[in-house]
């Protein structure tokens, strides 16, 4: 017999629904990592330049998610974030809250509520949009010093970033340096102090506002803050839920300069490097990596994977609404296969943390 090429479709897709697929194991740690601003070019201007090596070629589930919010085709970081971090769909330039500026709680806050550990790490001020949708709930992602407040809100047990005037030297002049450490953290301002740490709660603010970008100078300061982090939460046997952003991709994206784009893109490879090193020795950590979105536009129109050279192209200077990668190693990776919506990154690991 023969069958129509769509009914045929039709008559497959009803043979394997998803749930029908292999029983999805269950991880105990979960290490989301953001490249912001990064989609498929900028993933592929790194491995161009790299000629061919990335810590990404390890991945093997693969998809996609759509990034709109709820008032625009093109989302901010803010908006984002929120997707990622809540679930919930939001406006642009919020952080933590719903369209109606109701808080929503994290996968961070809920992680924290099962006893698990927590961290944040990111090259610019750990106050800005992307780190802060993971734990403080303001109606505008402006309200820096606010959000360095809600970080004394939940028991985050470490973050590393930029953004020490926040804490430190306020508008309203509290300190809240000293606040953190009556909570137990060890304060640290200097990078090159922070993989010194080896246990305890760690509050890492090591650059007045954000970090300098690769081109001006940063150093090791991400991968190095990820095998921090990872050090530190790992030592407790309820898990932990560690994100890292790559935060500076997306303003190589505005500026629309390649090289930015690019340097900044090899070194978020190279804290993904750290993350995939601890998942493959542990055994029970689920990797993923993805973006909140797009910046730049950017194409590539030219280049050469045996000498690394590049020839990329901007078609803005801002986000664009194109889908983002999704990638995920460790048990539970086949969920983030196919094309989804950002809001489903959290949902996944809320269910795969049981949250
Ligand atoms: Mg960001
Ligand atoms: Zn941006």
């Amino acid at each position: 017999m023969k069958i129509a090429p769509l009914f045929g479709l039709i008559f497959l897709a009803f043979q394997v629904p998803a749930e029908a697929q292999t029983k999805v194991a269950k991880p105990r740690n979960i290490i989301l990592l953001i490249g912001d601003g990064m989609g498929v070019s900028q993933i592929y201007a790194g491995y161009t330049v790299s000629r061919g090596v990335l810590n990404l070629n390890q991945f093997k589930s693969i998809g996609f998610i759509s990034t709109h919010s709820a008032t625009d085709y093109i989302t901010d970081s803010g908006a984002g974030g929120t997707a990622l971090a809540t679930g919930k769909k939001t406006y642009n330039g919020a952080i933590g809250v719903d369209a109606d500026t109701i808080p929503v709680a994290s996968i961070l806050e809920l992680a924290e509520d099962r006893n698990m550990s927590t961290g944040l790490v990111s090259t610019s001020a750990i106050t800005h949009a992307t780190p802060a949708s993971f734990i403080a709930h303001q109606a505008s992602r402006n309200n820096y010093e606010q959000i360095a407040a809600d970080f004394l809100k939940t028991d985050i047990d470490v973050f590393i970033g930029g953004g020490y005037n926040h804490f430190a030297k306020r508008s309203d002049q509290v300190n809240l340096l000293n606040e953190l450490r009556s909570k137990g953290y060890q304060v640290v301002t200097r990078s090159d102090s922070v993989p010194l740490i080896t246990r305890g709660k760690l509050a890492a603010l090591t650059a007045p506002e954000h970090h300098p970008s690769i081109l001006q100078g940063r150093g090791n300061m991400l991968p190095e803050a990820t095998s921090t982090a990872i050090r530190l939460l790992s030592q407790n046997r309820k898990g932990f839920f560690l994100m890292v952003e790559g935060s500076q991709i997306d303003w190589g994206g505005h500026a629309n300069n390649a090289d930015y784009v690019v340097s900044e893109m090899l070194d978020f490879d190279a804290a993904i490097g750290k993350a995939l090193e601890f998942a493959m020795a542990d055994g029970n950590t689920l990797v993923i990596v993805t973006a909140d979105h797009e910046t730049g536009g950017m194409s590539l129109v030219g280049g050469d994977l045996s000498n690394g050279s590049l020839t990329a192209k901007f078609t803005s200077a801002d986000h664009t609404g194109v889908m983002v990668p999704v990638f995920a190693w460790g048990p539970g990776a086949s969920s983030f296969q196919g094309i989804q919506d950002n809001t489903d990154i959290f949902e996944k690991m809320s269910q795969l943390l049981g949250l």
